[in-house]
């Protein structure tokens, strides 16, 4: 008789760390998705291990039904994160082998409603991409490194075509599908029906068809967003992450996977190759990988940028370059996009004379101005008063400089009539369909300005944009977070990436600081440089690639209780500990953080769990929650 220790994936966290012994029919493995008897009804669960003999005094139920059946890769992958992010092995296998819903009646598929026309492959690749390419094909993990509309994604199809060729399946990863109709169109106009769409804008339906297609070898090719890495193909040869700066493949709910580490894991376990490409790598890649470069943007220079300090200009959110360049826009026709990276965090303080931003003497990231009119870093808890002037230049125009998107659109429509304006951001553009008709819009339409948020500087190439503009520099760079250079510098280097790739373009960025180390280097498009003052930097503060953090948030209804809850715990931890700090409330509700540097991620997150859980019924009691974030992304 053969035996499957199967964990029932329910939610009840007491429950769900358990595995249970159950009978298993012929044929059954690792890997089966099953329905069993449990306690007086059944539950779905997956067989994690195949065992000859039951545990002593144990009568195992037979199991009911074998549903499906998973890459048996797929459930050492499930465990793996289970440990590594502290979560629990029901949740992370939930990953892998989400619900299924019933059939439904033939329709089109996603890959087809959701993917722009492709373009056929180039007659002849260049050097630099065959070299890249030949390195792929001897296996490893690689960083393909290259400015925007450098051949990146040629790369990517071609290292697809050549695992097919082997029988070997490829998983593309990209940031948000809906920012993606393009590459999705490239794959879909190179495989054909070959090519699935995994992604969370599909109905439950959609997702089970094209997870079929999957696993029964149909699709060789799937393109999705971070969750498309659990995909349930066998015999995978090869993973893209396509911008794998982007902040987006990290899941921000348990369990908090990242899935550019997860592709690399899965990758180990099935033997497969991970290529990670963009023109603006994190520093943890630079460091770790080995770099395939493609030197040269394909049929355009990269466009001149130019700085604009908004110190010695009038006229915030618009100065006069600016609307400059709009003005000749209206006149000669062309498109422009403005990002304003306006998100909903308190800002810190600039000095207006002499762009000062106060950051914090211990941990090197910005002061967040409070309520209570105190700056604090919320790495370590460093308060200080909130100053009356500047202690640089003694100046007292001290402020927090602000326009939202809604009021640069006021601004605009005033001021420029003639251009057409698309606005995107969360409000407009919530749902994937209205997104994709903001942007079909702004393709067809000349005389055309997309203005919005983070979204308008991501992945879409668009003819004919003459002006890329960074409203607002400093909003990125006032944010209260180690990676607040690193991804100001992203931004602004990828927004100049939109113009000027037909037709010559122009990139402005607006500032008050216009010496700042990210704007200066990104205007120079110097990307080595960044990352290696970058690199230094986190040598010398202990932060990643060099040392791991692991962040314990609480969530509590008065402030003190979740300050003393987090002492408590750090004076059960050992380890490199700022905190706790306090952090701003969010809905109501006081919330708190701890941070640990450490080399041993894993261990201290165990650690951490097995306080937290023996603190369990007195957190219920007094209202408090506590999450624990292994690689935390923003702090
Ligand atoms: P990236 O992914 O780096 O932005 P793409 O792969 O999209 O770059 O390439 C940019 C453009 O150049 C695309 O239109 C692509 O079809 C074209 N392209 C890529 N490789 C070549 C090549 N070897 N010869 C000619 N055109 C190419
Ligand atoms: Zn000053
Ligand atoms: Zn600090």
């Amino acid at each position: 008789m053969r035996y499957g220790s199967v964990v029932p994936l329910v939610t009840a966290r007491a429950l769900s760390a358990r595995e249970f012994t159950y009978e298993l029919p012929d044929g059954a493995g690792k890997g089966a998705v099953v329905t069993v008897p449990f306690g007086r009804s059944r539950a779905r669960g997956v067989v994690v291990e195949v065992v000859d003999a039951a545990p002593l005094g144990v009568t195992p139920l037979p199991v009911e039904k074998v549903v499906h059946e998973l890459p048996p890769a797929l459930v050492d992958l499930a465990l793996w994160i289970a440990e590594y992010y502290g979560s629990t092995p029901a949740r992370a296998l939930e990953l892998v082998a989400p619900v299924r819903r019933q059939r439904r009646k033939e329709q089109s598929s996603p890959v087809e409603r959701q993917s722009l026309e492709g373009e056929a492959a180039p007659a002849q690749l260049r050097p630099d991409q065959e070299q890249a390419l030949a390195r792929i094909a001897e296996g490893g993990r690689f960083l393909l490194y290259g400015p925007t509309g450098s051949g990146k994604t040629e790369v990517y199809l071609q290292a697809a075509a050549a695992a097919l060729e082997r029988g070997l399946g490829t998983i593309v990863l990209v940031p948000e599908i809906a920012l993606a109709p393009q590459t999705v169109g490239r794959f879909r106009t190179r495989f054909g029906d070959s090519v699935a769409l995994l992604h969370s804008g599909l109905t439950d339906a959609e997702r089970r068809d094209e997870r079929e297609r999957i696993a029964r070898g149909e699709a060789r090719i799937v393109v999705g967003a971070r969750s498309a890495i659990f995909a349930p193909m066998h015999g995978l040869g090869l993973i893209c992450v396509d911008e794998e700066h982007d902040q987006s493949y990290k899941q921000e709910s348990d369990p908090r996977y990242d899935a550019r580490t997860v592709a690399a894991k899965r990758a180990a376990l099935e033997g497969a190759t991970v290529v990670y490409g963009s023109a603006t790598p994190r520093p943890e890649s630079w460091a770790a990988l080995e770099r395939l470069e493609l030197r040269e943007r394909i049929g355009a220079r990269l466009p001149p940028v130019r700085i604009v300090d908004l110190r010695r200009e009038a006229g915030y959110p618009l100065s006069a370059p600016l609307l400059a360049g709009l003005g000749e826009i209206a006149e000669n026709g062309g498109k422009a996009i403005l990002l304003l990276n306006r998100r909903g965090i308190a800002p810190a303080l600039h000095c207006r004379a002499c762009g000062t931003t106060f950051r914090c003497p211990d941990c090197d990231v910005a002061l967040v101005l409070h309520r209570d009119e105190a700056l604090r870093c919320h790495h370590c808890g460093h308060a200080e008063p909130s100053p009356s002037e500047c202690p640089v230049c003694r100046s007292v125009e001290l402020a927090r400089i602000g326009a939202g998107t809604q009021r640069l659109e006021r601004e605009l429509a005033e001021r420029v009539p003639e251009l057409e304006l698309i606005r995107l951001d969360a409000d407009t553009a919530g749902r994937p369909e209205e997104l994709a008709r903001a942007l079909r819009r702004f393709r067809d339409t000349d005389r055309a300005v997309l203005l919005g948020t983070q979204m308008v500087a991501k992945g879409h190439h668009f003819a004919g944009v003459a002006l890329a503009a960074v409203v607002d520099a400093d909003t990125g760079l006032g944010l209260p977070d180690l990676r607040a250079e690193e991804r100001t510098f992203q931004l602004v280097t990828q927004l100049a990436g939109r113009s000027g790739r037909d037709a010559p373009g122009r990139v402005i960025v607006q500032t008050f600081q216009p010496d700042a180390r990210p704007l200066a280097l990104a205007a120079r498009h110097d990307v080595p440089r960044f990352l290696a003052d970058e690199l230094e930097r986190r040598r010398e503060l202990g932060y990643p690639p060099f040392r791991h953090l692991v962040r314990v948030l609480v969530t509590s209804p008065s402030e003190r209780s979740g300050l003393k809850l987090l002492e408590e715990l750090r004076a059960g931890l050992d380890g490199d500990l700022l905190g706790p700090a306090p952090l701003f409330r969010i809905r109501g509700k006081y919330r708190a953080q701890l941070v640990a540097k450490t080399d041993e991620p894993r261990r201290l997150a165990a650690r951490t769990a097995r306080l937290l859980a023996a603190a369990a019924p007195a957190m219920r009691r007094a209202g408090l929650t506590a999450v624990v974030d292994v690689d935390p992304q923003s702090l």
